[in-house]
């Protein structure tokens, strides 16, 4: 959930920056027209760097595989500076008790920019407390502004302004809110098969990609175990469609109970299943197995425990390289198990492991 927030957050960051790398310089046409020739220059190159900040930011970039959220988080924040910090250094470029009124209007637009830096964050999914914490800089930098902005630049209005800057805060956080909420729900939705609530095919494969990446760059084991129930034709066959729908739900809900917090369960196809078991190496699947048939799959409507072929697969112990190969190797064991006779799971090494009460 929250590396989708930090795509949406990087793609909006990198929009809003490539349209800013150019709106930013061409504006050096209002100051050139407005201010006197030294100050008008000092400004042009002031927008020229933050220009060259946008641009940066907006450039194509690799998302972070490991830390997406950190680097959402510090372009964002990077983003929300240029502006305020634009504010602070052009009020000590112009003199504010020389100007005349064009300049004026011009200085107060320029005083106005955290505000509609702090209005900005509403486009983004963040929480309240996400917003909280990036409006504080935006805000502290527009209190020092005013504070050295001295009497001229309208002391009798940041008041006003504190309060307006307030309220462009409170919007924010409402709208960011919203946004989040309503993306966990769409996400979620999109992720999660609707009958037994386990992951989809393409969430999975997602999660997988991004998981084998992981354990691959630490070294760690990655094992996937590929379940397929046994006979489970026949329950439909025997009981109609809607009682083999109970079976899977209470199936997936048994599972949900044994695996650990950071497993994945994936409905792969009809009635077979993926777990991924990160750090799971294959000394441990002994009693990885132990806790499956002592949790069980569940019980088939004429009462009769439901069983599963299971093939297990682990990276550094199978040597896979990529994760394809560890599903597809995890199906081909999954079939061995159906030959040996089903009820069953085959580890790495081809050993076979019966699951069934004789087993225990
Ligand atoms: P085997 O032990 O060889 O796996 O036998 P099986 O009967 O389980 O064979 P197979 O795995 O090929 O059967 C898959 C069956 O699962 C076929 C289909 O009717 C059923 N199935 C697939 N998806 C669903 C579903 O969403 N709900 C229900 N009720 N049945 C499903
Ligand atoms: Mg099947
Ligand atoms: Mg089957």
């Amino acid at each position: 959930m929250r590396r989708h927030a930090a795509l949406v957050i990087i793609a909006r960051v990198q929009l809003i920056s490539a349209l800013f790398a150019v709106l930013v310089p061409l504006w050096s046409v209002v100051d050139v027209l407005v201010f006197d020739s030294h100050t008008a220059a000092w400004l042009v190159v002031l927008r020229l760097a933050s220009a060259a900040v946008f641009v940066g930011l907006a450039w194509p970039r690799q998302v972070s595989p490991s830390h997406p959220y950190l680097q959402a988080v510090i372009m964002l924040l990077i983003m929300l500076m240029v502006p305020p910090a634009f504010y602070l250094v052009s009020l000590q470029l112009i003199d504010a008790s020389a100007l005349v009124n064009g300049q004026f209007l011009v200085m107060q637009l320029y005083a106005f920019m955290p505000t509609i830096v702090l209005g900005g964050l509403a486009i983004f999914p963040l929480t309240a407390l996400e917003i909280l914490l990036f409006s504080l800089p935006v805000l502290g930098i527009a209190v020092t502004g005013m504070v050295s902005g001295g009497a001229e630049l309208a002391l009798d209005q940041h008041g006003a302004t504190l309060w307006f800057m307030l309220m462009m805060m409170g919007v924010a956080m409402f709208s960011g809110m919203s946004q989040s909420h309503y993306m966990e729900s769409l996400v979620h939705k999109a992720m999660t098969d609707p009958l037994t609530g386990a992951y989809t095919r393409r969430s999975g494969t997602e999660a997988l990609e991004l998981m084998f990446r992981l354990s691959s760059m630490s070294a760690k084991p990655l094992a996937v175990a590929f379940f397929d129930l046994d006979r489970f034709k026949t329950i439909n066959d025997q009981y109609g469609h809607d009682a083999g729908d109970q079976v899977l739900c209470a199936l997936v809900e048994r599972l949900r109970q044994t695996l650990r917090r950071g497993d994945v369960l994936v409905r792969w196809g009809g009635e077979e299943f993926i777990a991924i078991l990160p750090e799971m190496p294959a000394d441990q699947m002994p009693a990885f197995l132990r806790r499956l048939r002592e949790a069980g799959f569940g019980t088939r409507p004429d009462g009769s425990p439901l069983t599963a072929s299971i093939g297990v697969t682990e990276s550094l112990a199978d040597g896979v390289l990529d994760w394809p190969v560890l599903v597809e190797l995890a199906d081909q064991r999954m079939y061995e198990a159906k030959r040996g006779g089903r009820d069953r799971a085959v580890l790495p090494g081809d050993v076979s492991v019966p699951l069934g009460p004789a087993a225990v």
